[in-house]
């Protein structure tokens, strides 16, 4: 630094003390005029803690120099710039951390943002079970005590063709407690091929020894045998398992045992066969022109003697997992301890029964099923909703980028058929200018997550990439509308 920058940055720190020294005291800006509006909405407590925050911010930025340069404003503390810090501090702060985003990621169900989006039907049915009290744990008939998996367990069974059912947090708790309730200290049979890993920490080995289970591999990567299954069951084996492969394929040389040839053999040595489906749809995809998938139904019909899946997934209703099987397994798997842990809440079941009844019309499923409908949009729609937005959109990024409509692949998502994907489309866009090109991206992209309802996509071969499959024409209108606040 020069000596005479110096000194003027020296000079702009004195001068900045003095206006510190000058700042409005807490009592003159809580009494002003400008802070009643404030007091009104968020009360005095939180005002008073944004005003003390705000003083101690700016004492901070004098303290260590980042107010010190470049600071133009005559007058940085005063009331009115206090009042309009505090505005903002409390605006934040209340802002809800959980936001609405644009999913354009391509990928239906989206772990990260949430999956499964839910009907209308489900959303009264929640808004009802958090404002009125509910039956949740008493029958009606009897007036006594009664068991929340009752409310909906019938039903489960209806669409599942099982004896019974259980429902719990989610499909990793519900293995979880499957293994804890029937395999404690004893071995469970699986597959080499079939031992995954989802996102997020669950691994089925790690599962089995939380639960207390000890994992009796068998076969290899690529193939397993039924001769494998046999050799491996003694007198310690509690279970067979199957674990739906849900986030990668095996191809090649492969072979793996169906439940065909499983469930003969478990009957035969008296044991249990229980799969785990993950994503686990209650339809035949097939007939939306979707890959097939085994369905529950189909499961339990080939000998599962449980089986357990997401209900957030294919099935296109809230968090849970759901346990279906024989009434003995079920009953003991009820009254393990953990299930009192991993149970549900009101709010689950009451997302969850209105959801499971759309199954009961499948001519309707297509179309009110929230899940089914995005993931059997035609691409022809989103090419449309593309074109309308293109020049909006392309005004909003300048010059130095080029978007335009092009095909592209969506992803069913949630571990559901990793190898296969549905034809889509969107906004694609590149960096018009020389060089720079990723840095460009990642900066448009940063952008589109800064607006108010942040707009997510993804960035691969060396373009930003918006698929439309999951903006419904009822969104796009507040789509576009953000376009004029986007910072680049
Ligand atoms: C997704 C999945 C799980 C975990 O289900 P959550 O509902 O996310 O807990 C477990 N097993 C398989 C095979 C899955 O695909």
């Amino acid at each position: 630094m020069s000596e005479a920058v110096g000194q003027a940055a020296e000079h702009d720190a004195h001068a900045l003390h003095a206006l510190l020294a000058k700042m409005p005291a807490v009592e003159r800006v809580i009494a002003s005029e400008q802070a009643q509006p404030l007091i009104a909405q968020y009360g005095r407590t939180q005002v008073l803690d944004a005003i003390r925050a705000t003083q101690d911010g700016w004492r901070r930025d004098v303290r260590t120099g980042v107010l010190a340069h470049e600071n133009k404003d005559t007058e940085p503390f005063s009331l009115e710039r206090m009042i309009e810090a505090v505005t903002q501090r409390l605006a934040e702060r209340t802002q809800s951390r959980l936001r609405s985003v644009f999913n354009l990621t391509g990928t239906v169900l989206h772990t990260n943002l949430g999956r499964a989006l839910l009907p209308d039907e489900a959303v009264k049915a929640v808004v009802q079970a958090l404002t009125q009290p509910a039956n949740l744990e008493f029958d009606l008939a009897s007036g006594k005590r009664g068991d929340r998996d009752d409310l909906i367990d019938s039903l489960i069974c209806e669409l599942t063709g099982a004896e019974a059912a259980t429902v719990v947090n989610n499909n990793a708790a519900a293995v979880l407690l499957l293994l804890s309730a029937l395999a404690n200290r004893k071995e469970v049979v699986v597959s080499r091929g079939e031992l995954v890993e989802i996102g997020g920490a669950f691994r089925i080995p790690d599962i089995m020894s939380r639960a207390g289970a000890r994992l009796r591999e068998i076969g290899t990567t690529n193939r397993t045998h039924l001769k494998d299954y046999e050799a491996a069951i003694n007198g310690h084996t509690a279970l067979l398992m199957k674990v739906h492969c849900s986030n990668y394929a095996i191809s090649g040389f492969t072979k793996s045992v169906g439940l065909d040839e499983l469930a003969p053999l478990a009957r035969q040595r008296g044991l249990p066969v229980a799969v785990d489906l993950g994503s686990g749809t209650l339809v035949d995809l097939a007939q939306w022109g979707l890959p097939a998938e085994p369905t529950v139904r189909a499961t339990v019909e080939a000998g599962a003697d449980l089986v357990t899946f997401s209900g957030d997934k294919l099935l296109g209703g809230p968090q849970a997992g759901l346990i279906v099987g024989r009434k003995e397994l079920i009953a003991k798997i009820k009254k393990h301890p953990l299930k009192r842990a991993l149970r549900v809440g009101k709010l689950t079941l009451a997302a969850l029964e209105p959801v499971l009844r759309l199954y009961r019309a499948p001519e309707f499923l297509q179309e009110r099923l929230t899940t089914l409908r995005l993931l059997t949009r035609p691409a022809s729609q989103m090419q449309e909703a593309a074109q309308r937005a293109l020049p909006l959109f392309q005004r909003a990024i300048g010059e130095a980028y080029a978007a335009s409509v092009e095909p592209m692949f969506s992803q069913i998502g949630s571990g559901a058929l990793p190898v296969d994907v549905l034809p889509s489309s969107g906004l694609v866009v590149r960096h018009a200018g020389k060089g720079g090109s990723g840095r460009a991206l990642l900066r448009l992209e940063r952008a589109l997550r800064e607006l108010p309802r942040p707009v997510i996509g993804r960035i691969a071969d060396d373009a930003l990439r918006l698929d439309l499959r999951c903006l419904e024409p009822a969104d796009e209108a507040a789509f576009a509308a953000q376009f004029a606040e986007l910072r680049l």
